[in-house]
């Protein structure tokens, strides 16, 4: 076992980790931990662009962002947070440009913006252009441009190091610890790829910056590595997550596969068709058609499909239509989508129009963080020392529907402060001392896991979870639904407790690794599908058909899911404000619900309208 020490320790090289590294690299000793090398991140993936009210082609400015943000979210956002990252986006666009970031370019040689889903002009009139692009590789170039610049400011990087537990000086899923005291963060532990070798790493200040966790899904546009490790190692701890009922399905992945096809095919003039050739968008959104929020549009899209308006065959997806743009415009702006098209479903996008249909996307949920992306552990106390930034936190400005382009701006902004906030507070604050045996729990679940003799494939346990997860927790949902993919879950929980690898070997295991994140997302899906049983009403992304409505006078807040042990009391921490009245026990934990306030500040909740 080898130890290390360092001021700040992030953990994660996508976007949010590499901007949390620039701001405190040059400050304090910084070390970024990951488990992929950093260019294959997630935000690597992303295609259409990144949002600021620049201005740089039409009227715009940030109070309309952030009204959009609001509204798209359906209401369930901090205001206050919208607001800060809707001002802050200006900066955050420009830094990269600064860093050398290639945008595509107006003619006068601005930065030029497109439309996207959501955003709009005055509160609703008509799409804005607010999103800036480098054609359909935005996330590549910003990934490649963060780690450009961490390389040139000597960030230090340990790469393909998977971080499987988190070191508090309370062990909150186990203790109550009274409101007020302090809880401090004090270090990670992390596994080898390469050797095999565990490192414990000593840090005043931790950032998780782990992304999402689309992995819970079959039909996702999300990489295979998105297994929500950040959210299940705080949970585990005793930390809450914030809203996990609401995770987004992203109106066009390629039907069958959910490759994404971005929402920048329609900021570009594409328009979505049933199997009639009709443009039923104008239907469910008359102002805004094709451009509405992800949420309605993804909705609108499995409607067609139940009413027997489908496409295809088996008139089972919908189809993207960009046969009527000129092919020179297709090359030049969606390059890559389009090329998917062809590789994965042989579709000629010129003159063909491509099968869609939603698909697991993004996580609006997650560990719950302030403005400053400091770790809350219940509605207000913090853990001093500990950070979340990007997909893996839930600040909360996506509420329960987040609009295309505000993620890619969501990890820059609070990347940043995070990164800021952490250096400031290592450059005051001391070691603190690790426990006797740090990594204990660690080599004992790894030594458990290869050892056991024969036993489940995690395959198998992972292919029947994203089953169900795509039958009962999807789109639509019912408490029936929810219930059977609860019950799902608690079987291969069970079936969890026997799977056995393959490879019993030290280097490069990656085996025993797929077998460890399997626990992560069997966690996730479980907190998942209960937060979603009990929130009954419909809002944003989580639509229960057997409660259509938004029902803000019981649901307006947000839900804080925390697993304590079976034996401690409902309120284990003492403070979970304002109760949703739930807990779902287990054999050996249960997982109580509780909730927190939603912060408004200037916009009245709404019907949603588009
Ligand atoms: C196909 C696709 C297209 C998208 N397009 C857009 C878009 O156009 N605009 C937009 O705004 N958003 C888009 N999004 C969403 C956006 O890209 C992501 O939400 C965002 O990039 C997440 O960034 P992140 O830094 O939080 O996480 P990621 O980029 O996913 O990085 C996570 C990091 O954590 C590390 N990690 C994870 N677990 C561990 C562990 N246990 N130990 C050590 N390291 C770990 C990984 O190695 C990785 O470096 C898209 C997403 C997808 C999937």
């Amino acid at each position: 076992m080898q130890t290390h020490q360092y001021d700040v320790v992030i953990v994660g090289a996508g976007g949010a980790g590499m901007r949390a590294a620039l701001e405190s690299s040059g400050k304090v000793r910084t070390a970024v931990i990951s488990k992929l090398y950093p260019t294959r991140s997630h935000t690597g993936a992303a295609q259409g662009g990144m949002c600021a009210a620049l201005a740089n082609v039409e009227e715009d400015n940030w109070e309309w962002h952030t009204f959009d943000t609001v509204k798209g979210g359906d209401y369930l956002v901090d205001q206050d947070a919208a607001e800060i990252m809707a001002k802050e986006a200006i900066d955050a666009v420009l830094d990269l440009e600064r860093m050398g970031l290639p945008f595509n370019r107006t003619p006068e040689g601005k930065i030029d913006q497109r439309r996207f889903g959501g955003h709009t002009r005055n509160h609703g009139e008509a799409a804005v252009r607010r999103s800036c692009y480098a054609a359909d590789r935005t996330g590549h170039m910003i990934l490649q441009t963060l780690y450009q610049n961490c390389v040139k400011q000597d960030v230090e990087f340990f790469n393909e190091f998977y971080v499987l537990d988190l070191i508090t000086d309370h062990d909150l899923a186990a203790e109550d610890v009274p409101d007020g005291e302090t809880v401090n963060a004090t270090g990670v532990v992390a596994y080898d790829l390469a050797t095999g070798e565990i490192h414990v790493f000593q840090a005043k200040a931790i950032i998780f910056a782990t992304g999402g966790a689309g992995k819970i899904f079959k039909t996702t546009s999300n990489a295979h590595t998105l297994t929500g490790d950040g959210m299940a190692l705080a949970y585990r701890r005793g930390l809450p997550l914030e809203d996990m009922e609401f995770f987004q399905f992203h109106p066009t992945g390629l039907a069958g596969l959910g490759i994404l096809l971005s929402e920048a095919a329609r900021g570009e003039g594409g328009i979505l068709r049933n199997g009639e050739g009709e443009r039923f968008m104008e239907r469910y959104a008359p102002t805004i058609k094709d451009l509405a929020p992800r949420d309605i549009v993804a909705r609108s899209m499995a409607n067609e499909v139940r009413e027997g308006r489908g496409a295809g065959p088996d008139k089972d997806y919908v189809l993207l239509d960009l046969t009527h743009l000129e092919p020179a415009h297709i090359d030049a702006k969606l390059p890559d989508i389009t090329e998917f098209a062809r590789t994965y479903l042989g579709i000629e996008p010129y003159t063909e129009p491509v099968p869609v249909y939603p698909t697991a996307h993004y996580a609006m949920g997650g560990i719950p963080t302030n403005v400053g992306g400091e770790v809350l552990r219940d509605g207000h106390n913090v853990v001093r020392g500990l950070y979340a930034a990007g997909e893996v936190a839930c600040v909360s400005v996506h509420g329960s529907n987040r609009l295309g382009t505000n993620s890619l701006l969501d990890i820059n902004v609070f990347g940043k402060r995070a990164g800021r906030q952490a250096a400031a507070y290592a450059a005051t604050a001391e070691y603190r001392e690790l426990p006797e045996n740090p990594a204990a729990a660690v080599i004992s679940q790894l030594d458990e896991m290869r050892n056991r003799p024969d036993g489940e494939r995690v395959a198998d346990v992972r292919k029947a979870l994203q089953e169900t997860m795509d039958a009962n927790a999807q789109v639509f949902r019912t408490g029936e639904s929810l219930n059977q993919a609860l019950s799902d879950i608690r079987t291969l929980q069970d079936r969890y407790r026997k799977v056995s690898v393959q490879d019993k070997g030290r280097l490069f295991n990656t085996d025993l690794l797929e077998a460890i994140e399997l626990g992560f997302l069997l966690d996730i899906a479980e907190v998942t599908v209960i937060a979603a049983i009990n929130r009954k009403e419909s809002r944003g992304g989580h639509y229960r058909e057997d409660f259509p409505d938004r029902d803000d006078a019981n649901y307006m807040l947000h839900t804080m899911a925390y697993r304590r042990p079976t034996a401690a009391g409902d309120t284990a921490d003492g403070h979970v404000e304002g109760y949703f009245d739930h807990v779902e026990e287990f054999d050996s934990y249960k997982i109580v619900l509780g909730s927190k306030p939603v912060t408004q500040t200037r916009y009245e909740p709404m019907e949603r309208k588009y």
